[in-house]
């Protein structure tokens, strides 16, 4: 399957442009990081483990197959996320359902067209919906896991659907992910990372910077630096060479940013864009808001778009305090020169990847899952292809136990 997804990556990388937006930069990273998530996958094992081997007893450990898993998938990354989940669940023996999301079916089902004669039928099924197929597939009887990508409040509602018949479920939810930059950058020399962090894919992403707290001793110059990039970014149709970023997907998200954008444009400082051009798309220019709290839209809740707070901080332990002030631990990251004390202050935000100097940096064979309610278990590694696996333990008494 990953060589079928590289035989026909042009083709792919330009339907993903269309259907999602975002420009050929990422959907190339997305459609080639897709097969090497594929190829990740199949250089794990889940081999019998032997937990004791004793005169008494020999205890084995297997890793035995769910059935039929529900993959869920949301729009913002729709043949990447499937990367997560549908080659982990096949080799742990597995078949699967996948279902994209309404908006961003098209990559998925050229996906299928071109492995349909690779896999078995049946192994691999993709159905498409109207936003109406989410809850059916979680409910029923022959699932038997269902793996879900999406917001926190869909999220709920999988956990409820599964309750009855006590499946399994791995939510990969949402996020507020706060950095936080110390006293001791160049802020020249970390802008561009944090740029990155905040408005890759339009800020379209679960992981995304979506607070920045910068110390106030620097906190002009970091607005600067971010404001400089805002403004020389080329936003556009992602078909065009040179765009760096394109429209939010849908309008559901589109006007969701806009009325965060509006109440910020009240409660804080537009240091730079805040435009929303009037063109065809969803087009939002990418916006440093600054002078913003906790307390508004902007802040509290997880944007997912192009538009950044930064808020201001002084001391350490009351940063630490508001960046945890959350519902939600998808990832954070913290910025400095002094690595032991990032690490430190790393160590004490309560979510379930941390960084310092980066923000959240992406690896098949590292794993990813939210604490509190950015989501249950994780994917990725090991960790993420067991969640596809029923732990079974076999005992074998010897004689004379
Ligand atoms: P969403 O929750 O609206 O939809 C996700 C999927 O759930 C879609 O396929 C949708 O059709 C389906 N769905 C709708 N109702 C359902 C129901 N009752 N039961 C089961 N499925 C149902 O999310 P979205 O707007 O497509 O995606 C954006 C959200 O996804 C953001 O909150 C983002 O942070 C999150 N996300 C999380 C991760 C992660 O790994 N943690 C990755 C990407 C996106």
């Amino acid at each position: 399957m990953a060589d079928a997804i590289e035989a026909n990556a042009q083709e792919l990388i330009q339907l993903l442009v269309q259907e999602q937006g975002k420009p050929l930069e990422g959907a190339t990273g997305e459609i080639y990081g897709t097969a090497a998530f594929f190829r990740y996958f199949t250089s794990l094992n889940l081999d019998v483990e032997i937990r004791e081997d004793s005169e008494s007893r020999r205890v084995e450990a297997h890793r035995k197959p769910l059935g039929v898993v529900g993959a869920i998938l949301p729009w913002n990354f729709p043949l990447m996320l499937l990367g997560f989940k549908l080659p982990a669940a096949l080799i742990a023996g597995n078949t699967v359902v996948v279902k994209p999301a309404p908006t961003t079916p098209l990559t998925t089902l050229r996906f299928g067209e071109i492995i349909k004669d690779i896999v078995p039928a049946g192994v691999v099924n993709i159905i498409a919906d109207a936003n109406d197929l989410g809850g059916p597939l979680t409910q029923h009887p022959d699932i038997r896991k269902v793996s879900f990508t999406g917001s926190t409040a869909t999220g709920k509602k999988v956990m409820e659907g599964a309750a009855s018949l006590l499946k399994r479920i791995t939510l990969e939810l949402g996020g507020n992910d706060a950095g936080i930059v110390l006293d001791d950058v160049d802020p020249k020399d970390v802008a561009p990372r944090l740029f990155q962090g905040a408005f890759f894919n339009s800020g379209q992403v679960c992981a995304a910077l979506k607070r920045l707290y910068v110390h106030e001793s620097i906190y002009d110059e970091v607005i600067d630096e971010l404001s400089a990039i805002a403004n020389e970014t080329v936003v556009g149709n992602g078909l065009e060479q040179g765009t760096k970023l394109g429209p939010l997907q849908n309008k559901m998200q589109y006007d969701k940013v806009k009325e965060i954008l509006d109440e910020a444009r009240d409660k804080g400082t537009i240091a730079a864009g805040g435009e929303v051009p009037d063109q065809p798309g969803y087009f939002i220019r990418p916006t440093i808001v600054r002078d913003i709290e906790e307390g508004t839209r902007l802040v509290d809740e997880e944007q997912f778009g192009p538009v950044l707070p930064v808020i201001k901080f002084s001391e350490v332990s009351d940063v630490v305090q508001r960046a945890n002030d959350s519902d939600y631990g998808l990832t954070g990251s913290v910025w400095s020169t002094d690595l032991e004390r990032a690490y430190d202050i790393a160590n004490q935000i309560d979510a379930g990847t941390v960084s310092v100097n980066t923000h959240a940096p992406l690896d098949p064979t590292i794993p990813f899952g939210g604490s509190k309610m950015s989501g249950i278990g994780s994917e990725l590694g090991e960790e993420g292809l067991k969640e596809f696996t029923q732990l079974k333990i076999v005992t074998v008494a010897r004689a004379g136990d």
